[in-house]
């Protein structure tokens, strides 16, 4: 990296995923292939696997969770009899790199409990390794996969766009004010599908009520200081990083951490197009982004004013 891209927020990447053995649908590589391709670019990464299900929504939802397509592995860690959790956190071990999870927000009038005995359990084991976890990520993939067919169902299962979009931000509240996560993850990645024509994405006619509880997370999550993620994966899809021009203002306006991720499924996608957005950053008047450390969030410098 050279000129503004030599300062140390942009040599951090707050979310890197492992290979196809851990992730389910990543690239296929070793953890240490990863570590090798940091250090080669300058960059540090911090895991932020998919954490493995509760034991016990895996058993209510038999098969069909977080599986994309038929024959195809389902995505994440796994517990129990043949479960990769305490592979995965020795190879941690064995590279060094920071450690943290995506915990999927599931429907927190049933599962919330479960989710939380999950991220105990997750600290216990990390713990038993001699590891400490960084910063746990509160993701929405459940049930929409981020697929278009996924989300197309997530929303005639909810009985249509609105009970769909009121459901889907209220879980994400919820989750933010049990205290246990430093991140949200991707919050916008609903608009991937902005771009489909004709129509764009399945909630299109419901816009206004989609900014209204949009507002509403990131208030919940600066009562409970949830830093939000700058996704740039969503470069891929969306055209730009997972949180629109507008949210990124009403964030800085609030006050709200920020954090920059990539989402990378393959080592050549670690530090994805960060020079590139964070001109969009400063120019928003984000001054510093931040990593986190043991739970702690640490703030870097993005440098002057554009
Ligand atoms: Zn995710
Ligand atoms: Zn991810």
């Amino acid at each position: 990296m050279s000129g503004s891209g030599t300062c140390d927020a942009l040599r951090y990447d707050n979310h890197v995923h492992g290979g196809r053995h851990y992730s389910g649908h990543s690239a296929v590589y070793a953890l240490s292939e990863l570590a090798a391709e940091a250090r080669a670019r300058g960059l540090t990464i911090s895991l932020r696997e998919h954490a493995p299900f509760p034991p016990e929504v895996l058993a209510a939802y038999p098969g069909v969770l977080r599986i994309r397509e038929p024959g195809t592995a389902p995505v994440g860690l796994s517990l129990g009899q043949g479960g990769n959790l305490d592979e995965f956190l020795a190879d941690v071990v064995e590279t060094g790199l920071p450690l943290g999870f995506e915990v999927d927000v599931l429907p927190a009038a049933r599962w919330l409990a479960s989710s939380e005995r999950l991220a105990g359990l997750l600290q216990r084991r990390a713990a038993a390794h001699g590891l400490a976890i960084d910063c746990l990520n509160l993701s929405h993939h459940h049930p929409w996969d981020m697929t278009y067919g996924g989300l197309n169902d997530a929303l005639a299962a909810a009985g249509g766009p609105a009970p769909f979009l009121r459901s889907h931000f209220g879980d994400i509240r919820t989750y933010a004010a049990t205290g246990l996560f430093g991140t949200a993850s991707h919050l916008e990645a609903l608009r991937k599908f902005d771009r489909r024509a004709p129509a764009g994405p399945p909630f299109a006619c419901h816009m206004d009520l989609y900014r209204e509880e949009l507002q509403l997370t990131l208030a919940a999550f600066h009562r409970c200081n949830v830093a939000l993620e700058y996704n740039t994966s969503g470069s891929l899809s969306w055209g730009r990083p997972y949180l629109s021009p507008e949210t990124l203002q009403a964030a800085v306006e609030m006050g709200l951490r920020i954090v920059i991720g990539s989402d990378a499924h393959s080592p050549d996608r670690i530090g994805f197009e960060f020079e590139r957005w964070t001109e969009e950053l400063k120019a928003a008047g984000v001054r510093e982004v931040f990593r986190f450390e043991r739970g702690r969030a640490v703030g870097m410098s993005l440098g002057a004013e554009p």
